[in-house]
């Protein structure tokens, strides 16, 4: 048993100030003001005083960290697993890039396998296919080579059971909309991106089941006042939650904001979308098959288009209060509760309140991770004599924004 106290804890009702939590097994049993739980005999015990208690955070978006990248190589996907909880974040979506089906299903059969013995880390829920049923001519940092029109035979076995759990896919495409009313029925989440459709296209994609969008305003024609296209269809429609990419350099603070205010704080997901660069120093890596260079701030192909990012999921946090005003639990919110609605998973997932499992992540007053708790494990705690060094490298990324 595990019992944190005196802590400010943001549940799905209230912000609970002294409050605390008691965990038994991988899940909490207990959530309340510290006068009302009580350490049972022999729990281990966290004092948390000053610190935010916040579900761990959910990243729909991740092609790699850490110097690996999740197409070029899936089975590194549970290296990267393990130091995901430094960011905060205990559970994500492997993306895989436009790349042969082949990469798709050995990606599928890392996951099959299951963790390596001894693990402690973030829980991957399955992979996010970021293609290869993309617009040719939004096709980003997608290599052409790969690009293919949606055709069912593609998609046997792309279900929940084998390891797919969100399909990014250009609605506007011929056979597309049999393909989302495909996938949709199999509980996987559909996503329009890398897209130039149109708004009447767009609608067709949502009647048909698409219910996300990946990386909003990114490789997307711009709205126009007479033809919305996109971006206009997946503003205004309420089904649609839309992922955002709040690295300062993917958006503009103020779409930032436009956005916040046209969605409200319950569609917005904030993704990292971030690359084998996160966590790593500049220079170049990967991205599938593309080497992709680094400044520290964006990350971006020889021609200069972007090519994911270098965001860590907790810094999109602190942006989006920074670009929006908005606070502390509706930040959290985008990337907790939001994300785990979306892929179906709010009983288990995504809030601190009991009988969901026990994944939390502590803040210091300045909204860095102090430590992380997958499933009642404590697997990250930020080393005391680190924290200042911390504080510096976070302060002097965020004042480049
Ligand atoms: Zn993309």
């Amino acid at each position: 048993m595990l019992y944190i106290h005196s802590a400010t804890i943001l549940t799905p009702s209230q912000t609970i100030v002294d409050g605390a939590v008691l965990i038994e097994g991988n899940r909490f049993a207990a959530v309340g003001l510290q006068a009302q739980v009580k350490p049972p005999s022999g729990a281990r015990v966290i004092d948390a005083a000053g610190l935010w208690l916040v579900p761990g955070l959910i990243d729909l978006q991740l092609n790699g960290a850490f110097g690996h990248d999740f197409t070029a190589a899936p089975d590194t996907l549970w290296d990267v697993a393990a130091c995901l909880p430094r960011y905060g974040v205990t559970a994500f979506l492997p993306t895989i890039v436009t790349s042969p089906l082949e990469t798709i299903t050995a990606a599928q059969g890392v996951l099959r396998k299951g963790a390596p013995p001894g693990f402690a880390g973030a829980a991957p829920l399955g992979l996010h296919l970021e293609g290869p049923f993309l617009n040719p001519e939004k096709r980003g940092a997608h290599d052409l080579a790969y690009l293919r029109p949606p055709a069912s035979d593609a998609i046997a076995d792309w279900s929940l059971p084998h390891g797919i759990r969100l399909v990014t896919l250009a609605p506007e495409l011929p056979g597309a909309l049999d393909m989302v009313r495909a996938l949709a029925a199999r509980g996987v989440v559909v996503s329009a991106g890398h897209s130039r459709a149109s708004y009447a296209e767009a609608c067709a994609g949502l009647d048909a089941g698409i219910r996300y969008s990946t990386h909003l305003f990114n490789a997307m024609p711009p709205m126009d006042h007479r033809a919305p296209g996109l971006v206009g269809a997946l503003l205004t429609d309420a089904r649609v939650t839309v992922g955002l990419i709040p690295d300062g350099v993917h958006l503009h603070a103020s779409v930032v904001a436009l956005a916040w205010q046209a969605k409200g704080p319950h569609q917005v997901n904030l993704v990292t979308d971030a690359i084998a660069a996160l966590g790593m120093p500049p220079g170049r890596y990967r991205l599938g098959d593309f080497e992709v260079m680094t400044d520290g701030i964006s990350a971006r192909l020889a021609d200069g288009r972007l090519a994911g990012s270098v965001l860590s999921l907790d810094q999109a946090v602190r942006n989006l209060i920074a670009f929006t005003g908005c606070s502390l639990a509706e930040a959290i919110g985008t990337v907790t509760a939001t994300p785990a609605a979306l892929l179906g998973l709010l009983h288990e997932r995504g809030r601190i309140a009991p009988g969901l499992l026990a994944d939390l992540t502590l803040l210091s007053p300045d909204l860095h991770v102090t430590a992380t708790i997958v499933q009642g494990q404590e697997v990250y705690s930020m080393p005391s004599d680190q924290a200042a060094i911390k504080e510096v490298k976070h302060g002097t990324a965020q004042r480049d924004f």
